[in-house]
């Protein structure tokens, strides 16, 4: 390590422990805030994840007090990964190229909840691979383009996005079922649980335009909805360093 990124580590970690621990009083666990903000200022230091300019800053401003919860949970995936990588020998594949100086932590493995599918909790992605691990030109635009609107969303709801998505999430469970109940068609019900749960969930359908992928592959166009999401500029002006709203950095 250089001077560069121990000053770094140093100056996020401290940072992340003040904002997480005032965060977290208002929540009323000041020690969980702070320890959390630490390790996750000290792994985005070390990795230099945050850009340095004002959409940067506001990032790691927002991620370590609105949006603390998720943060939380990010450090606990950052946390599992790092045990598993010296104590089992399981490296997660960190893929610098798509983390650095991009305000989020990108792994090529890890965490999914259906194979091929890429996983974002908080500033966290993983499974940016797919199913056998190759960051393609393919993957790499999932990541910037559709994975990364996940991490912004999570950032600016802070609190409200776990809650929102998950509400929406078992709406369309119980929609699937009764509709199941009461008109029974051919199509398999879990087939039908992706439509209701997941298509057609506000923040995958935004994800999936910000990504010029709707209506998505291999879904039934008519089963979701028609129209792409409206609203493609999803980062506020005051925070947005280019017009065109760029993600990703090379
Ligand atoms: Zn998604």
């Amino acid at each position: 390590m250089n001077d560069s990124i121990e000053a770094e580590t140093l100056g996020t970690s401290a940072a992340g422990a003040l904002l997480g621990g005032a965060a977290g009083a208002l929540w009323g666990a000041p020690r969980l805030g702070a320890a959390a903000g630490a390790v996750h200022g000290w792994m985005a230091g070390r990795r230099r994840v945050y850009e340095r300019n004002r959409r940067g800053a506001a990032a790691f401003l927002l991620d370590h007090t609105w949006a603390l919860p998720t943060t939380i949970a990010s450090t606990v995936t950052l946390t599992v990964s790092e045990w598993r990588r010296r104590v089992g020998g399981v490296d997660p594949g960190f893929v610098d190229s798509l983390s650095r100086r991009s305000n989020r932590f990108v792994f090529r493995r890890g965490l999914v909840l259906r194979r091929g599918f890429a996983l974002t909790v908080g500033t966290v992605v993983t499974g940016a691979g797919g199913a056998d691990g190759e960051i393609t030109e393919r993957r790499e635009q999932l990541v910037t383009r559709h994975e990364d609107v996940h991490v912004w969303q999570a950032r600016l709801l802070g609190p409200l996005y776990p809650i929102l998505y998950a509400s929406w999430f078992i709406g369309g469970v119980l929609v699937a079922v009764a509709q199941r109940v009461t008109r029974p068609t051919n199509t398999a019900l879990s087939d039908e649980i992706d439509r209701y749960a997941y298509y057609r969930n506000p923040f995958e359908w935004h994800a999936y335009t910000c990504d010029d992928n709707w209506p998505p592959p291999f879904t039934d166009a008519h089963g979701v909805w028609s129209k792409r999401f409206p609203l493609r500029e999803w980062i506020p002006p005051m925070f947005r360093e280019s017009s065109e709203n760029r993600v990703g950095r090379r």
